[in-house]
């Protein structure tokens, strides 16, 4: 059995003011106290981050973002840099989200220059990819899962791999309640560790974290966990609220 941590992630989207994201991050870190097999993040806004890392202090709770840009620094209005990240206390950042491609235009080629320079950075990029309704539905699921990879990795050193976390989101079961069937998951994530072993080889494809998002709740975590090539769950809703979340850590 490959030495995998499982982890679950929370993506808090554009939700919460300061305020509220500090008493929900307080509260997680009590919740969390005690040890679980899994790993926890969450992902908070980027005004959110450097109070949350303050409340998280102690806590076994790890901090990422929802985005960054690629440029180092400059001229870039609105932007924030991997460096920006560190210093606010991440460790990961969420790349490729589908609700980044498809509100503000986010392309493979993007995603790969974040992924290349959050690498650099020493930041976990936690890369998403996955299909929307009517590319499953026209049976473009691999091949459109195959170019995201790809390209989101294109020209990156596979040893700098292992600090990344793939995650297969399917659009179509994002904030709808729609979960994708124990077949379909183990499905996608089989033919995704495949296509790391394509590019990097059979160590790398044995070690690298595969999390699943799309409408984790509660009640259905524990049947997603003991997916053999789920390693984890990317959470949206349910991660909003501290109780709710804890439940998905120890699931
Ligand atoms: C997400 O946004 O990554 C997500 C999986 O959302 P939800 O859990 O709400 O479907």
């Amino acid at each position: 059995m490959p030495d995998r941590k499982p982890m679950i992630a929370g993506n808090w989207k554009m939700f919460k003011t300061v305020q509220e994201a500090v008493e929900t991050a307080t509260r997680l870190a009590e919740i969390t106290a005690s040890p679980s097999e899994a790993e926890v993040m969450i992902a908070p806004s980027f005004v959110q981050l450097h109070p949350v890392a303050q409340a998280l202090a102690g806590s076994r709770v790890a901090l990422g973002a929802q985005d960054m840009f690629w440029e180092k620094e400059g001229a870039y209005t609105g932007a924030v840099s991997a460096s920006m990240l560190l210093s606010a206390g991440c460790a990961y950042v969420i790349v490729g989200h589908s609700e980044r491609r498809q509100f503000f235009a986010e392309t493979d080629e993007t995603v790969n220059k974040k992924i290349r320079a959050a690498l650099e950075s020493d930041l976990k990029p936690v890369f998403c990819v996955g299909e929307t309704e009517s590319e499953r539905d026209s049976n473009k699921t691999f091949s459109v899962l195959d170019k995201q990879v790809r390209i989101g990795l294109k020209n990156i050193v596979c040893d700098d791999l292992e600090k990344l976390v793939l995650a297969y989101e399917p659009v179509w079961a994002i904030g709808t309640g729609k979960t994708a069937t124990s077949e379909q998951a183990q499905e996608v994530h089989a033919f995704l560790r495949k296509l790391i072993e394509e590019i990097c080889g059979n160590s790398l494809a044995k070690s690298l974290r595969i999390l699943y998002g799309g409408s984790v709740k509660p009640n259905n975590v524990e049947e997603l966990m003991s997916i053999s090539d789920v390693d984890g769950a990317l959470v949206g809703g349910a991660s909003l609220d501290a109780e709710t979340f804890g439940k998905i850590v120890y699931y």
